[in-house]
């Protein structure tokens, strides 16, 4: 099979083109690098079946000859990352909702399966736990710029569904909850590999609010798991999909654990949502995901634990030659 990774060169995007690419797949992927980076793709470049453009999805002809030479398209070029999302909310709209709509109707135009990657975010401020596929989405005012990257992505979950029952095109979405895993950069906020280049450089490690907000956490390799399986079966076909694990952490007590799995003598300290975010930040309390329906569907389940987790991405962010191929294979 031939596939097409908008995004490719993103963390998600480059774990799922190496398995694709172990699975004996051809990869094409094309990717910006605004939040992704060669890095990333580095070991792919002069693999058997490899190829990568650099470029914006924005570019509609290079993308009508991509979407033509493939077989089934992951659209996850997206703009991600809270941080990001409050300093650049213009991109994060643009980016998340043009990019959608260029390569929902280039695919329609050769019917390619085309799977689109939402996120947790999209439940908001929701208090029905855990968060089931076809429960409220519950989004704050629009003045707090957070809430433009869930309604950008709720935009582009109606988008592929609307795709799918009025053209017919084959889509597929998954609702990505906190994905880690070695690769990920910090830069854009994200927790875990602040958290652990903090406790590596003996740095302070940065706990926003008061620590008693909770996250589940997955390891990449387990969502790339879910990805591959979720276009291979045609039950999957216009539905949406929780994807991560239900095990909860508070904030506070992953800085504990971090701090403690790297032996760091790092201080734990508190910074006001505010300060770090901007004033009237909202943050949620919890997000958990209701595995119900792709356990039921697919017989998806995470496997690889938190503890397993952290210790790969230490191991990485160390420079050990630990690699999520190396989980991938051991979950194989
Ligand atoms: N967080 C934190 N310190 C940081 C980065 C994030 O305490 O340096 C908190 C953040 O406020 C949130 C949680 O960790 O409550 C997860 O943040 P992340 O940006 O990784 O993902 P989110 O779940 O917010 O999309």
């Amino acid at each position: 099979m031939r596939f097409l990774i908008t995004g490719g060169a993103g963390f998600i995007g480059s774990h799922l083109a190496e398995e694709l690419l172990r699975k004996g797949n051809e990869v094409a992927i094309i990717d910006d690098l605004s939040t992704g980076s060669i890095a990333n793709i580095q070991h792919l470049k002069g693999k058997r079946g490899f190829s990568y453009t650099i470029d914006s999805c924005a570019n509609v002809p290079l993308v009508a000859e991509l979407i033509d030479q493939c077989d089934v398209i992951y659209h996850l070029a997206a703009a991600v990352g809270v941080k990001l999302i409050v300093q650049s909310p213009v991109r994060t709209i643009e980016t998340n909702i043009k990019l959608t709509e260029i390569v929902l109707e280039l695919a329609n135009r050769k019917k390619r399966p085309t799977f689109i990657a939402s996120t947790s975010e999209v439940y908001g401020k929701s208090l029905q736990l855990p968060f089931s596929e076809d429960g409220d989405l519950v989004i704050g005012a629009t003045t707090q710029g957070r809430w433009s990257y869930a309604c950008s992505k709720a935009i582009d979950e109606f988008l592929a569904l609307a795709y799918w029952k009025e053209k017919r095109l084959p889509t597929v979405v998954a609702r990505l909850f906190n994905t880690v895993g070695p690769r990920q950069t910090g830069h854009y906020g994200m927790v875990v590999p602040s958290f652990v280049r903090q406790a590596l450089s003996n740095r302070p490690i940065t706990v926003y609010g008061d620590g008693e907000q909770s996250r589940c956490f997955t390891h990449v390799s387990d969502v790339v798991r879910a990805l591959i399986a979720l276009m291979q079966d045609e039950q999957c076909i216009g539905h949406v999909f929780n994807v991560g694990n239900n095990v909860e952490i508070s904030i506070s007590n992953l800085a504990k654990t971090i701090r403690q799995l790297t032996g760091s003598k790092s201080e734990i300290t508190f910074t006001p949502y505010d300060k770090a975010y901007g004033a009237g930040f909202e943050d949620m309390r919890r997000r958990i995901p209701d595995l119900s329906k792709i356990r039921n569907t697919l017989g998806w389940e995470p496997s690889i634990d938190l503890m397993r987790t952290l210790r790969d991405v230490i191991g990485h962010e160390r420079g050990d030659a630990v690699s999520a191929g190396d989980a991938c294979s051991d979950i194989a």
